[in-house]
This record gives structure tokens, sequence and C-alpha cells, in this order.
């Protein structure tokens, strides 16, 4: 089975998609990766749709990739008389570390490194940025604010602190605890949250090493002061809007995804762009014109994924969101100005023998028309520089690495097939035809790109380009 489209599709499990019949469903409409969602949900809730998904995958034979993203440290406000109270612009407003239950006056916020980033000065945004209030006093226990924009403050709200780099891990024990978790089930990918600093990349990679991917959620504008640096220590990032457009003025992010879109695919890093892609089918079977095009402006910068968070997990059409998504991409990537804005910034190529290799394999296989570029990988080093080049040809990833073929599941342009290792050229040629074949993308005659590293199985050694011909 193959997808016809190069843009990959990531779906968000939810109440709304958690039974067999609602998973199965929604890779048959068009998800190539399913996130778990560690903000919701208990730990059942997760281990029931990542069995799911691995039984679908038997049943389809095909590598899905299952992303746990991690809640990360989310400033929260703490209780509140009532569960709510009005906050009226204009007035006084104190943050301390009291146990208290808040009121119209005070709430506890019960995060001490906090205290220490804030200044007169400061804003402080409640809520996804629906209040606001700036910090006219405040020490190592206490805040005091006048409220800006007001309204109702309901418990546990979340509270952004736009612009301050916090003194905090991206890792909270609850972070720890479902990693430790995710990680013994599985899953492929581990998207963390919050990340400021590249230091906290080499946190999260101490405690993985190489039992998944890792993803960096930009959702801070500290993040985008490093971006080069999270960039190189991460295995794909996420342009991560929701928060993102809090932290900044919801007009600045347009230009920001375009710069994070563009970093990773100069760095040959897989790039997803996530949150609200499709918002109003949470409840509406189809989609506003805005969110149509906010689908295919992504595709066409190249991005590795689109993501759908609650159109998928809480609403009301998840199969008709992804099917929506996928129109969109298959639309966009035929039309004829596609190439053109596609590579319209295309980075300058790395000086290594991968990237020379993957170079000419795209211009190859266009050329001479193949139906498919080949890689071989093992790390997936080979396919990665492969995509980097956004070749017009599908790009077939054959490794003899289960993990690999799921997490590559992601990556643009990318059908991956779990197969076993070859010892020679010959043997090489001859498994990449029949798979081709096998997979519906070659037939007899039709001629194949097939890029790997020699000596075989050694990674890190993509050296070798070869033009074969399908036969019978
Ligand atoms: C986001 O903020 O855009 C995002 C994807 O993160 P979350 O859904 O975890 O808030």
């Amino acid at each position: 089975m193959r997808r016809d489209r190069k843009a990959k599709i990531i779906a968000t499990l939810g109440p709304s998609s958690s039974d067999e019949e609602d998973i199965r469903n929604l890779f048959r409409a068009g998800a190539d990766v399913f996130r778990l969602n560690f903000s919701h949900g208990d730990h059942d809730d997760h281990q029931q749709r990542l069995y799911t998904i691995r039984k679908l995958e038997k049943e389809v034979e095909r590598p899905i990739a299952i992303m746990l993203d991690l809640q990360g440290p989310k400033l929260r406000v703490g209780q509140l008389a009532g569960g709510a109270v009005e906050l009226k612009a204009g007035a006084p407003f104190r943050f301390d570390l009291e146990t208290a239950i808040g009121d119209d006056r005070r709430a506890p916020l019960p995060h001490p490194e906090v205290f220490a980033s804030l200044k007169a000065g400061t804003t402080l945004l409640l809520d996804d940025g629906k209040l606001s209030l700036q910090i006219l006093d405040c020490g190592p226990d206490y805040a005091e604010t006048r409220v800006v924009a007001g309204g109702t403050l309901r418990d546990r709200k979340g509270v952004n602190v736009p612009g301050a780099v916090l003194p905090i891990s991206p890792l909270t024990k609850k972070d720890h605890e479902d990693l430790a978790f995710g990680l013994d089930l599985g899953v492929d990918w581990v998207a963390l949250s919050f990340v400021q600093r590249p230091q906290d990349l080499l946190e999260a990679r101490e405690i993985i090493d190489d039992r998944a991917a890792i993803m960096a959620k930009i959702e801070k504008p500290a993040a985008l002061d490093c971006l080069e640096d999270i960039v190189n220590l991460s295995d794909a990032v996420m342009v991560a809007r929701g928060d993102l457009g809090v932290e900044m003025p919801p007009e600045v992010v347009p230009g920001r995804q375009k710069d994070i879109v563009h970093a990773c695919r100069t760095a040959g890093k897989p790039v997803v762009v996530a949150t609200q892609m499709l918002e109003s089918m949470i409840s509406s079977p189809a989609p506003t014109r805005a969110e149509a095009s906010d689908v295919a402006t992504a595709v066409y910068d190249g991005a590795d994924a689109v993501m759908l968070s609650a159109e998928t997990a809480s609403g009301d059409y998840p199969i008709e969101s992804v099917e929506m998504m996928q129109r969109i991409i298959k639309s966009t990537e035929q039309d004829p100005s596609y190439q053109r804005i596609l590579h319209a910034r295309d980075g300058a190529l790395e000086a290594t023998a991968a990237d020379a290799i993957s170079a000419a394999c795209a211009q190859v296989a266009t050329t001479i028309s193949a139906s498919a570029i080949c890689c071989y990988t093992m790390s997936g080093s080979t396919a990665y520089r492969a995509a980097r080049e956004r070749p017009f040809a599908p790009i077939m990833v054959l490794t003899n690495k289960r993990e690999t073929a799921r997490r590559l599941a992601l990556l643009w342009g990318a059908h991956c097939v779990h197969t076993s290792d070859v010892r020679s050229t010959q043997e090489m040629v001859d498994k990449a035809c029949a798979l081709a074949v096998q997979e519906g993308f070659a037939n007899i005659g039709d001629k194949l790109v097939i890029t790997a590293g020699v000596p075989f199985g050694t990674p890190g050694t993509t050296n070798l380009l070869r033009i074969a011909w399908v036969s019978g």
C-alpha cells in the first residue's frame, strides 16, 4: 500500500479516536504517524492505543510511527475560590508561593523558579494569552501585578512568561515517569515540550539515548535564539504554534514558522508544522478556506509533516479531518507551481560524500524519469539526506532495522520497507527491483536509482549510486 503524496500526516489520538476501528480508519484515511499526547489521558489509555497501533501495523504490513508527546514544564496557576475568579482591567493582582486558595486579589503560583526570572515590566499571560498582567514589583516568592487585559481566570490555567528563559528542566517528575513508561512500550519518537536551550536536548538524550528519536517542540521564543544548535541536537523539530503564538504576537508566528522550516530543511532534519491546522473541523465537517490555505502553505514550504491535534483527538470529524488534510496535500503537490516554490529556498549542500551522492540521486532520478530512489539505510541517515533534496521521485527506504522503518514514516517522501540486509551489489539491485514492484512503485522496464553505503551494514557511509532496470 503506497501513499501518493510526499508530506506526511500526524494524527493525535484521544477520546474521539481510541478504539481499533477508529485507529484503523484514521490510518486508512491517511495518518502516517500517531501522536499520544501525555498532557491528557492516563497510562492505561496510551498503552491500549499503542497496542492497537502495533496490531494494525501487522494487519496492514506497513511501519507506523508512534510519537509520545511529553507535557513538559507547563506553568499553571494554583487553586482559586469557587474554581474561577474575575480579574478586572487596571486592578492589582498578586501571585505568590502561599498555598492558601486564591481570590480576585491574589492566587498561588506554585513555581518558585519562575519568580527568579521576573522583573518589573515583565508581562504574564494567562489562559493561552486571553488575560495579561504586567509585573509592578517582585521578589523571590511574590509578584505584584496590574491586570492589563481582564477576564475570568479559572483554576489550573496555563501561565506564560514571554521572552523569559526560565531556569527549569524540560523534564518534570511526570515527564520522567511518562518517558520511562513510553520507552518501555517502544514509542518511536519523543516530542520534548518547551525546549528553551540546546542543553535541554542533551538532558533528554542522556535518558532516551537511542531508544527513541527526539523531536524538539519550538514553542518558546528563547529557542529561536539558538535554533541552529537545537536543530543539530534534535532528530526532528515541531513548529508548536499553539504555545508559540501565545509567547509571541500571532502576526510574528508565520515568519518564524518559515525560519524554522528553512533551518530544518537546510540541516536535513524532519520538520512538523502543528496546531490549529484544521481547527474548525473539530466541530464542522469542512475547514475554512484559510485553514486549507495554511496546510497548503506548510506543504509548499516543504514541511515533512502536518499535524492534527484536537481535530482527531476530541473532535466530531476525526476521519474527515485526515481525509481533508490528505486532499489538500495531494492537491498542493500536484499544483504546477509546487516544484518551483518547494525549491525556492534550497540550502547549500554540505561538503560530504553523503550529500554529493544524495544530490546526484535526485538529479539522476529526474533526468532518467526513475520510478523511485531506493535508499538502503540502517540508522536512517542515507534516507534523511535523500529527503533533504526533496526529489521528484518517491523515496523507498529499505532497512533491516524495524525501528528505523517506523521512525522514518515521518520523513518527507519516504515509503519505508523493513527487509533483510543485503551482502552484495547484485543482491542490492535484485532486492530493490523486487520490492519496488511489490510495493507498487515500479513495473517491468522501469528505472530505479539506488543509493547505499558500502561496505553494506556500516552506518553513515553513503557512497554508492546505481541505476537499475526492473526486469522480469
Ligand atoms: C503547541 O503548543 O502547538 C503544541 C503542539 O503543544 P501542545 O499541544 O502539547 O500544547
